[in-house]
C-alpha cells in the first residue's frame, strides 16, 4: 500500500466505515496541548453524506467522540469558512468524498491540498480508493500527494479487492490509530489479507487493469458487451421461442456506491412480455 499510494505507513482493518471511524476516533483521541472544551472536527455542509447502509457522517463523527463543526452551505463552502471555524478544540478537518451523488450548478468547494495547509490535520474519506484514473474519482496516491494526514478508502469497489478498509498517510497517525483499542475490534481477517495482498500484488506487477474482474468489466469494449447480449438473446429465444427478444444499445453504471454518473456504453438484452408486466417475466 505504501509503494501504491506514496503514504509513509498503511493499516488494514475490515472496512472503510472501519477505517473511518478508527481514523476520527484515532485523531480525536490524540491529548492537545491547551484544548480544554470538546473536540471538534470540521466538515463542509456539503459532505455531511449517507453513504449506504445507515453509514451517515454525521453519526460516525458523534461515535468518534468528536462534536461536529459544520461550516459552509450544502452547495458552497470556501476555505475562509474552515479558517474561521478553527479554533483551540479543533482535532481535525474532515474532507469526504460525496461518492454516489453529485451536486451540479452554483457550486464551490475546498480540496484536500488547500486544507492540508490550514494546520488541523486533514482526515480525507475518498471511498472508491481509486489507484488507476477514471471518471472523477479522486485517486489516492493524488490524495495523500495533497498533504491529507490520513486517507481512508474502500477495498472493494474501484479497487476491485475484498471487502476491506484502508488507512494510509502519516505514521504518526497510523501508529495512534493501531494504538487505539478500536483497531483490534475491526481488524480484518486473514482470508481478508490474503485477497487484499493477492489483488494489490496485481497493481504491482501492473496486471491489474486485465485482471481484475471490477476493472476488466469497467474497461470492456462495447463490442464484446454486443456479443455477450447476443449469445444470451439467442438462448433465451431457443428456450422460449413465444418471447420477443432482442439487442439493444444501453448505459452501464457501476454501481456500489462509486462513479454515480459516469456512463459505460454496453448493450442488454430486450424482452417482450404479452401481460406487460416486468414482474411476471421474472418470474419466469
Ligand atoms: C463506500 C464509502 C464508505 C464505506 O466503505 P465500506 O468499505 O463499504 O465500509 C465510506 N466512505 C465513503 C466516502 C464511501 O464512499
Amino acid at each position: 500500500l505504501r509503494e501504491l499510494t506514496g503514504a509513509e505507513d498503511a493499516l488494514v482493518v475490515n472496512n472503510c466505515a472501519g477505517a473511518t471511524l478508527l481514523a476520527l476516533s484515532a485523531v480525536v483521541a490524540e491529548a492537545v496541548a491547551g484544548a480544554s472544551g470538546e473536540p471538534e472536527v470540521i466538515v463542509s455542509r456539503g459532505q455531511l453524506i449517507e453513504i449506504g447502509g445507515g453509514f451517515r457522517i454525521p453519526e460516525v463523527l458523534a461515535l468518534s467522540g468528536a462534536r461536529l463543526h459544520e461550516v459552509g452551505t450544502t452547495n458552497r463552502t470556501r476555505l475562509s469558512d474552515y479558517e474561521r471555524a478553527i479554533n483551540e478544540n479543533t482535532r481535525a478537518i474532515l474532507w469526504v468524498h460525496p461518492s454516489n451523488f453529485e451536486i451540479q450548478g452554483f457550486t464551490e468547494s475546498v480540496g484536500v491540498a488547500e486544507l492540508s495547509a490550514l494546520g488541523p490535520p486533514v482526515v480525507a474519506d475518498v471511498g472508491s480508493g481509486a489507484l488507476f484514473g477514471i471518471g472523477d474519482e479522486p485517486r489516492v496516491e493524488a490524495v495523500v500527494a495533497e498533504g491529507a494526514s490520513l486517507v481512508t478508502f474502500s477495498g472493494d469497489k474501484l479497487l476491485g479487492g475484498p471487502q476491506a478498509g484502508m488507512a494510509v498517510g502519516g505514521s504518526y497517525w497510523i501508529s495512534a490509530m493501531r494504538r487505539h483499542p478500536l483497531a483490534r475490534a475491526l481488524r480484518a481477517d486473514k482470508l481478508c489479507l490474503a485477497a487484499l495482498e493477492a489483488t494489490l500484488a496485481s497493481y504491482l506487477e501492473g496486471t491489474a487493469r486485465e485482471e481484475l474482474p471490477t476493472s476488466k468489466m469497467l474497461h470492456a469494449p462495447v463490442e464484446e458487451m454486443k456479443e455477450k447480449a447476443d449469445y444470451l438473446a439467442g438462448k433465451i429465444g431457443r428456450a422460449a421461442p413465444n418471447l420477443a427478444v432482442d439487442v439493444a444499445p444501453s448505459i452501464a453504471r457501476s454501481g456500489g456506491g462509486t462513479l454515480p454518473l459516469y456512463e459505460v456504453p454496453s448493450y442488454a438484452v430486450r424482452l417482450e412480455s404479452s401481460s406487460g408486466s416486468a414482474e411476471a417475466l421474472a418470474e419466469k
